[in-house]
């Protein structure tokens, strides 16, 4: 398969790499956003949050909270922004699923929660909310 992730995983592209266990690796973004900025990535070939298995997701989320400690301790980083995208709308580039970790400083100039603060319509936002809860299992 072309998957880009994929061949880190099978070692046909290099990687700088942080963590490699039996289902997830984490390696460095090398298109850093800031200092320590890396990737969680399941070694099994899934595109996103939909396809993915929870022994899958599971095993990389527990890799993420124990990389973003690490990033944390080493770089002295004051927070960690965890970040993930599914499909091309949400800007997601790679389609193997991966999560970001970012560290962050205050003041650093990333801003990733910069949507406009303005309080919603309180019945559009519990009619939302009911038709979610209806597709909930
Ligand atoms: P996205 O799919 O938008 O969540 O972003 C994909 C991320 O993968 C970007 O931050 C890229 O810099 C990163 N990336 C793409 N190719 C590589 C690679 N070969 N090694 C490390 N990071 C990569
Ligand atoms: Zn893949």
């Amino acid at each position: 398969m072309d998957c880009i992730f994929c061949k880190i995983i099978d070692g046909e592209v290099p990687a700088v790499k942080v963590l490699d266990e039996e289902l997830v690796i984490a390696f460095m973004d090398i298109n850093p956003s800031s200092k320590g900025h890396m990737l969680v990535v399941p070694k099994n070939h899934a595109e996103n949050i939909f396809e993915i298995p929870e022994s899958d997701l599971a095993a990389t989320v527990k890799a993420v909270k124990r990389c973003a400690k690490a990033a944390k301790e080493a770089l002295n980083a004051e927070g960690i922004t965890i970040l993930q995208l599914n499909g091309k709308a949400s800007d997601q580039i790679v389609p193997h699923l991966h999560i970001h970790i970012i560290p962050r400083w205050k003041n650093d100039g990333l801003s990733m929660s910069n949507w406009e603060m303005k309080q919603g319509d309180m019945e559009k936002i519990k009619n939302i909310a009911r038709k979610v809860k209806e597709h909930l299992s």
